[in-house]
């Protein structure tokens, strides 16, 4: 059967973690995949996720398939975390929520649900964009557009690209929008920009698509809310693509959440059910472990505070690496102004090193960085740090 057919190229992120695994110098560093490390470059289980185990282990009676949008608690969840506690978008009912296997589930799910009603629509996706989007969407049918987004000599947003962009997107089509830390380029709009983004797709009638996959990571999980709610505030539809995996450390656990918000509680009603038939050809029903976790610890005040205390730690440790980074190249005298690094947000960096700087750190230092030039800043260690600006040093001589 595989005889006459090429083998398809690795994924360009994951991809670079397999050649990592395989290389044997002790200094190797792995700025690739987007996963936290700790101090150590461990990615540890977070201890409220432990706590929240043990309670589980000692109450689970069975393994049952659970409902096709997954369990009711882990919606509700869900939706208080996405628009808090007492927001008129669940108090009305007009959002449903379904648990999908991570933010790449639920972003497939509503592509598919999508292609059902909007045959013709096209996806607009920002440039540049996490590559897996581009894929994601083309497999459930769709034709591409870019819209601007990044503004590469200024190293910021490019903003009035971005809104002439999506002034002429047309109604029925469809912008995937990243609600906080860009990734790749670590550059969000501020809340002045969210309302004006939010206003156009109003006037234009495009549908958003929002992609959650980091709150907490920018400034808190209620500061990151801002796009959501400014879209909320609209009253009209919209999908949100949410995910655990990098909040909660459950990556492999396959837990995320495709909510969809419509004007009222009687359209929500109906896209439920189209959703639900679109999650049954696709899995069935998700998995039950990642979700069942995240339900306990949103559930439980102790755990949901440890939860907070944690993700701060995270979001804090990151933030020191990129001042790290920043101060570490002005400190070896390496030309140019790097306090962008500082200013981005999320865990990557669009760090603004060249495809050949790039090659040159993988065959020469064995730093591993995505071609782009996109930087995971967890990757970064106290330990590693140094390392790594003396090869950037090296490299930009
Ligand atoms: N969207 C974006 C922007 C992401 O960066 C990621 C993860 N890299 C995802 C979605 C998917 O997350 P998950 O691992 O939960 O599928």
């Amino acid at each position: 059967m595989w005889q006459n057919i090429e083998a398809a190229p690795a994924d360009s992120i994951l991809g670079l973690t397999d050649a990592f695994k395989k290389d044997g110098n002790p200094e190797k560093v792995n700025l690739g995949v987007g996963v936290y490390k700790d101090d150590e470059g461990n990615t540890p289980v977070l201890s409220c996720v432990k706590e929240a185990e043990k309670i589980l282990l000692a109450s689970e009676k069975t393994k049952s398939y659970l409902p096709i949008p997954g369990d009711p608690g882990y919606g509700k969840n869900v939706q208080k975390l996405l628009f808090g506690e007492e927001n008129e978008v669940i108090n009305s009912g007009r959002a449903v929520t379904a648990h999908a296997p991570g933010g790449t589930g639920a972003l497939r799910v509503g592509g598919d649900l999508l292609k059902k009603f909007y045959p013709d629509a096209k996806v607009w996706l920002s440039s540049p964009t996490w590559a897996n989007h581009n894929a994601v969407f083309s497999a459930a049918g769709f034709e591409l557009e870019q819209y601007a987004y990044y503004d590469a000599e200024n190293r910021q947003l490019d903003f009035d690209g971005m809104t002439a962009s999506l002034e002429n997107i047309p109604g029925g089509d469809v912008v995937l929008l990243h609600t906080c830390c860009h990734n790749p380029s670590g550059v969000d709009p501020d809340r002045e920009q969210w309302r004006r983004i939010a206003a156009i797709s109003n006037e234009k009638g495009w549908i958003p698509f929002l992609d959650f996959a980091y709150q907490g990571f920018g400034e808190s999980v209620e500061a990151d809310r801002f796009a959501v709610e400014q879209f909320a505030a609209l009253g009209g539809d919209f999908l949100v693509a949410s995910s655990f995996s990098k909040n909660f450390g459950l990556y492999n656990e396959r837990t995320g959440a495709l909510t969809l918000i419509c004007p009222t509680q009687k359209e929500a009603a109906v896209a439920f059910s189209h959703l639900k038939t679109t999650i049954r050809v696709l899995y069935s029903n998700p998995p039950a472990h990642g979700g069942l976790v995240a339900a306990t610890i949103l559930d439980r005040p102790e755990l949901y505070s440890l939860w907070i205390e944690e993700l701060g730690g995270m979001r804090e440790r990151i933030r020191d690496m990129r001042r790290a980074l920043v101060e570490g190249l002005v400190a070896r005298g390496v030309e140019g102004d790097f306090s962008y690094i500082a200013r981005q947000r999320g865990m990557f960096s669009f760090s603004g090193l060249s495809a050949e700087v790039v090659d040159w750190l993988r065959e020469n230092k064995s730093i591993y960085v995505v071609g782009g030039g996109r930087i995971n800043l967890a990757g970064l260690t106290s330990k590693n740090i140094g390392y790594v600006c003396d090869a950037i040093a090296e490299a930009l001589q």
